[in-house]
């Protein structure tokens, strides 16, 4: 029996291997949080530049990726060594302090880790082993992603949502989450009905609710829950959003700084509507007395 047959046949190892596979991929995910939003903004510039300047030469710039340059401590530089960049542990080992100088390290990298562990566990739980849970646990990990890039930078890069909401529709052609049908006007209506609130409050009240980088997230929810799951979303991000809103105004103490970004309520709410929506929603008619 090779390791793939026994975690089919163990959803309990399965849990275990995703929660490992979590750990992994979380620490991937604090490389991408923190550098993405800065390899896209070098290369708004560069092309800005290019456009303005067609004649002056591009600036030699150092390689910077995902990859490159290897992970450093932003206070004295030093390298970070792969023993120092194992999940949790190098943390708990180095008291959460950088190996050479002793500066503290943000808890959010172990964290970040633990959620992913956490959440992909719950996945695999959820929908044992298989393709469905190979695609929602790429779709957990996306979502840790967006929402933290959003909080950091009111960004929703296009980069993870796009490929991840053509991803969505690819699945669900083999049916794997909902038909083909749901899955195409999900993303159509879960882009058109953001969009419809954006122009609406916009002319009602003359500002900005929200960005179009939310009107495309909810079209990759839509493409991956099909348009079943669209009110769900929309009802829980607005409790979500309403709840952690009023926790973050008063934490912060002052109530007319930086708009708080949507993204994160939005990725929370799809992300349960998505996994628990039918139950959700049948517990809710039981009750209703439906
Ligand atoms: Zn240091």
């Amino acid at each position: 029996m090779n390791l793939l047959d026994y975690m089919a046949s163990h959803v309990l190892a399965f849990v275990l291997v995703a929660g490992l596979l979590g750990l992994i991929v979380g620490s991937f995910l604090n490389v991408v949080i923190h550098r993405l939003p800065k390899m896209l903004e070098r290369d708004w510039l560069r092309q800005a530049r290019e456009m303005l300047e067609p004649e002056q030469p591009l600036p030699e710039q150092p390689v910077y990726n995902l990859i490159l340059p290897h992970s450093h401590c932003p206070h004295c530089q030093a390298e970070i060594k792969p023993w120092q960049n194992l999940p949790l542990i190098s943390y708990a080992l180095l008291r959460g302090r950088c190996g050479n100088c002793r500066e503290r390290i943000s808890p959010r990298y172990p964290l970040v880790e633990l959620l992913t562990a956490v959440l992909s566990m719950l996945v695999a739980w959820q929908y044992g082993f298989g393709w469905a849970a190979a695609g929602v646990l790429l779709l957990t990990w996306a979502l840790i992603a967006l929402s933290l890039i959003d909080a950091d930078t009111q960004l929703l890069p296009d980069a993870i949502v796009l490929p991840m909401l053509w991803l969505g529709l690819i699945a669900n052609s083999f049916g794997l989450f909902t038909d083909m049908h749901s899955a195409l006007w999900g993303a159509v209506f879960g882009y058109l009905s953001l969009w419809s609130v954006y122009w609406l409050f916009k002319l009602v009240t003359g500002k900005e609710g929200m960005g179009y980088g939310d009107f495309k997230l909810l079209a990759m929810l839509g493409a991956w829950g099909g348009w079943q799951v669209l009110p769900l979303t929309i009802l829980l991000s607005s409790l979500v959003g309403a709840i952690l809103g009023i926790i973050i105004l008063k934490a912060r103490g002052d109530s007319n700084s930086t708009p708080l970004p949507f993204g994160p309520y939005l990725a929370i709410a799809g992300w349960i509507a998505i996994i628990w929506g039918d139950e959700i929603t049948g517990t809710y008619l039981r009750f209703a007395g439906f």
